[in-house]
């Protein structure tokens, strides 16, 4: 009766405007993916279960940064990046304790994933907050996980990481140079890239139908089979607008 009218309520579809950049949140994520996502490729529409998981997400981000607030220790929230750089992003929150900042990283996750986070930060994670230690010349910073379906949380305090944000930075700027400036699709992402993934993207890509064939033009939408909607796994944060293949959790 409701079940049907709420998915399709909850159902959306996802808008990408033409950028020049890319969001912290697409570290750790395959480059061609990215490609695609830049370029306006059609994906399927958010479905309803997914929109609704990421609501949640939002809910308890928006709770954990209102009891920072009421502990008086937050000094910026949705922070953005500094204009004119290779990322673009707003970091969740900053807080002061002890007289030092801390950038803060609030993650929701699903319960395996955050059985997985028992001695360490995911590294997407880890990744995406270094990068905020960066442009906001902060030297530490906080994964904050909560369980999404326990709320039990766990925060993993970690310092800038110099040689990592160096490494993810080169490697942007190379896609910056394929994507932005010679128009190219990325070639099929090997194990260095694999190594940040946290999960195999493949199994949940939107655009498997464009990557297998390595179609890197779009000549017209009426010849290209309509993806259909998929479920994903994973958790998580947005600093770019939420895409299908965001860590729902
Ligand atoms: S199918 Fe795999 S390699 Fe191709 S775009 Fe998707 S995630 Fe990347």
């Amino acid at each position: 009766m409701l079940i049907d009218r709420l998915d399709q309520y909850f159902q959306r579809e996802e808008r990408s405007r033409p950028r020049d950049y890319f969001y912290v949140s697409e570290v750790g994520k395959c480059p061609r993916q990215i490609y695609y996502a830049i370029k306006s490729f059609p994906r399927p529409p958010l479905d309803g279960l997914t929109a609704r998981k990421l609501a949640v997400g939002d809910d308890a981000h928006k709770r954990l940064v209102q009891a920072l607030y009421g502990m008086g220790i937050v000094v910026a929230a949705e922070a953005p990046i500094p204009p004119g750089n290779l990322f673009h992003g707003r970091c969740d929150v900053i807080v002061s304790i002890d007289g030092k900042n801390y950038v803060v990283e609030i993650k929701t996750a699903h319960p395996y994933t955050f059985d997985q986070m028992a001695s360490g930060p995911r590294r997407d994670h880890y990744l995406q907050l270094q990068l905020y230690l960066h442009y906001f010349g902060i030297p530490q910073g906080i994964v904050l996980a909560e369980n999404k379906a326990t709320q039990e949380l766990r925060e993993f305090v970690v310092p800038l990481d110099g040689d990592e944000v160096s490494r993810v930075i080169r490697a942007f700027e190379r896609l910056q140079q394929t994507i932005f400036v010679e128009g190219k699709l990325p070639p099929l992402p090997g194990s260095e890239e694999k190594r940040d993934w946290e999960f195999d993207q493949c199994r949940y890509c939107p655009y498997v139908s464009f990557c297998n064939e390595g179609i890197a033009d779009l000549p017209g939408r009426a010849r290209i089979a309509e993806p259909q909607p998929v479920l994903m796994t994973a958790d998580e944060e947005r600093t770019g607008p939420p895409t299908l293949f965001d860590d729902l959790g």
